[in-house]
């Protein structure tokens, strides 16, 4: 896969050298590039911002230096960003423009991202880039607004590294064990169970007996079972969106003792729990 991540502040990015992002840039399973938006000025003072139109705190992100910057990064990539337009969808690398007023970045976003070819990273700074800008770059791009959570932070680099982090873990080859990424929070809907290691007591405190038994059955439930009690008191909006139809008898009784009911393969918080 390739990444590009336009940036005024290139040296934000530096983390994605390390650790196992660095690594699969080094093994070649990763060509990610980060660039100087500021490179893509022409004036002097290699100005990105000015004040915005219908007044108002802040600066805006200029548009000219961000067509040219997105023009070469895509131009440089698989994707042919000059020649999209014409040639259909399928070649179109995807822009992402971290944002609080994007779609919200998911598990299953990072899942389907890690699919395609070439992602491009715009990290808006002020109030942001010129919404003309995305507009724009729908004749060449794939364009997907996209925010980290509901709260604003000062630029899209702290975004990007972690939307790269997710999405990049997710390549074949990078995590060494690719189980480990079967059994993690929101693969399957639900947050994963706790996990122990070392010693089995530890200052008072005894790992639950079940993870000591090696009755590999008797631990996949007690761990199903810990995934639903740790969804529902921490995220119970997971469990709306949860397929219940399927689910064993014991795991329904696992979620009546949690207040929970499957109802037309829903779960339904009982009014009285
Ligand atoms: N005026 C913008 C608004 O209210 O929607 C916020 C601008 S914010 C100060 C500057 C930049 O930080 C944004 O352009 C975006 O790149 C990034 N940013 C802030 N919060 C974000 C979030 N929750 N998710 C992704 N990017 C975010």
């Amino acid at each position: 896969m390739r990444i590009d991540v336009v940036s005024i502040f290139p040296e934000y990015l530096a983390p994605l050298e390390l650790s196992l992002i660095g690594k699969a840039r080094q093994d070649g399973l990763l060509d990610l590039r980060v660039h100087d938006l500021r490179d893509f000025t022409t004036d002097r003072h290699r100005t990105v911002d000015d004040t915005p139109y219908g007044g108002g705190a802040g600066m805006v992100m200029k548009p000219e230096p961000w067509a040219q910057a997105l023009t070469a990064v895509a131009a440089e990539g698989s994707g042919d960003a000059a020649g999209a337009g014409d040639s259909g969808d399928a070649r179109k690398p995807v822009l992402i423009v971290p944002s609080p007023a994007g779609e919200r970045f998911t598990q299953a976003t990072a899942h389907q991202l890690a699919e395609e070819e070439q992602l491009v990273f715009a990290c808006g700074r002020y109030e942001g880039i010129d919404e003309r800008v995305l507009e724009w770059a729908a004749d060449h791009f794939t364009v997907r607004p996209m925010s980290l959570g509901d709260y604003v932070l000062n630029g899209g680099e702290v975004a990007v590294l972690a939307m790269v982090e997710a999405i990049g873990r997710l390549l074949p080859g990078v995590v060494g064990n690719p189980e480990s990424l079967v059994e993690e929070s929101h693969s399957d809907g639900l947050l994963e169970y706790p996990v122990y290691t070392k010693p089995s007591s530890w200052r008072d405190r005894d790992v639950p007996a079940v993870l000591l038994s090696g009755n590999h059955g008797k631990i996949a439930q007690w761990r199903r079972h810990e995934q639903y009690r740790r969804t529902a008191e921490r995220r119970p909006d997971l469990l709306a969106e949860f397929d219940a139809g399927k689910l064993p008898r014991a795991d329904r009784t696992a979620f009546a003792d949690l207040g929970y009911d499957v109802v037309d393969g829903r779960l339904k918080r009982r009014p009285d729990a």
